[in-house]
């Protein structure tokens, strides 16, 4: 009997992460999920498919250097010398607000989750994947490519993650691990809500010319981004494509999820930027405004 992949998943606790988790659990992998809080460990370990190992979880913030050094050596103990042989970085938020405005420390918050503390983690874990000479996953999403109103800061973090993974599927060559990206389009999970709570924050902290400049705007791209939530697709589609780069002989460098993500991704290659622009910002408040 061969011995069970072992794959870290970062951002268990909900959405994609969580499906990646369950579904390579249900497939025979002992999934590590990282988690911020002791109870959402605790679910997951309640949530493992029956007959599968466990679900393990590490106490992990990507911004917290100490966090994931800790996480990280946890893990190799428990490894017992084995390897890793797929890190999913997965953790991330959506912070959207007007680049003219947008309090510097929240574009920075932005970076520091999606960007900073993607590498952070890759750094502290990838002693163990080139171990079992394994595989890293990163989920970008079609906002690496794309681009729309307000989504600066989500949009910043997800294009430079492509550049970064490009980079490190480059450099990584050497020690036989591959880097895959995924990229998802609209996914029905709680990022959405999570990112309205944050932008009605940010909100609060803009001053009134600000407001009188973008307002409009930003009560059509929250009613739109509300919607896009709503008929998001499956996490599970995820789930498959990463099953599916961890599975391949030769995995695709990069696998576009979900029917809306294929048909944006369509258009951004086939049209100019100024085409796209009216695309995007059909019927949302971006005239010439008279100063
Ligand atoms: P969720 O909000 O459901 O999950 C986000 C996960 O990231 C949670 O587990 C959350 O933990 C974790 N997380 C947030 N901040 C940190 C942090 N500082 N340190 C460690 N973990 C953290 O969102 P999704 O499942 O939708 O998002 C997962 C990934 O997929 C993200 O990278 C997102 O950009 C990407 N994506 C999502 C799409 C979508 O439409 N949903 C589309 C394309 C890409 P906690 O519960 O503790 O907050």
């Amino acid at each position: 009997m061969t011995s069970p992949r072992n794959i870290l998943i970062t951002g268990a606790s909900t959405g994609i992460g969580r499906a990646i988790a369950l579904d390579l659990a249900s497939r025979g992998d002992q999934v590590i999920g990282t988690v911020r809080k002791q109870e959402d460990a605790d679910a997951l370990l309640a949530a493992t498919p029956t007959g599968a190992l466990p679900i393990r979880s590490l106490l992990l913030d990507v911004t917290d250097g100490a966090s994931v050094l800790r996480a990280a050596e946890e893990l190799e103990e428990q490894l017992q010398g084995a390897g890793l042989h797929g890190l999913i970085n997965n953790a991330g938020v959506a912070i959207t607000a007007p680049l003219e405005y947008i309090p510097i420390e929240d574009f920075q918050l932005q970076m520091e989750i999606n960007l900073i503390g993607l590498l952070r983690t890759t750094q502290a874990f990838l002693p163990m994947v080139k171990k079992a000479r394994g595989r890293v996953i990163n989920i970008s999403s079609i906002a690496g490519r794309l681009a729309f109103p307000l989504a600066g800061p989500y949009h910043s973090s997800k294009h430079a993650l492509e550049g970064l993974s490009d980079v490190m599927r480059l450099e990584f060559r050497r020690y036989g691990i591959e880097v895959v990206v995924i990229q998802p389009g609209a996914i029905r999970t709680p990022i959405w809500g999570t990112a309205a709570k944050k932008s009605a924050e940010i909100g609060k902290k803009l001053s009134r010319q600000a407001l009188k400049d973008y307002g409009k705007l930003i009560q059509q791209v929250g009613k739109a981004s509300a919607q896009a939530g709503e008929n998001g697709e499956d996490p599970q589609l995820c789930a498959d494509a990463v099953r599916t780069a961890l599975d391949a002989t030769r995995p695709r460098t990069r696998y576009i999820v979900g029917r809306n993500a294929k048909i944006g991704m369509f258009l951004r290659r086939i049209l100019s930027d100024r085409r796209m622009d009216k695309i995007v910002g059909k019927g949302l408040d971006l005239k010439d405004r008279t100063l």
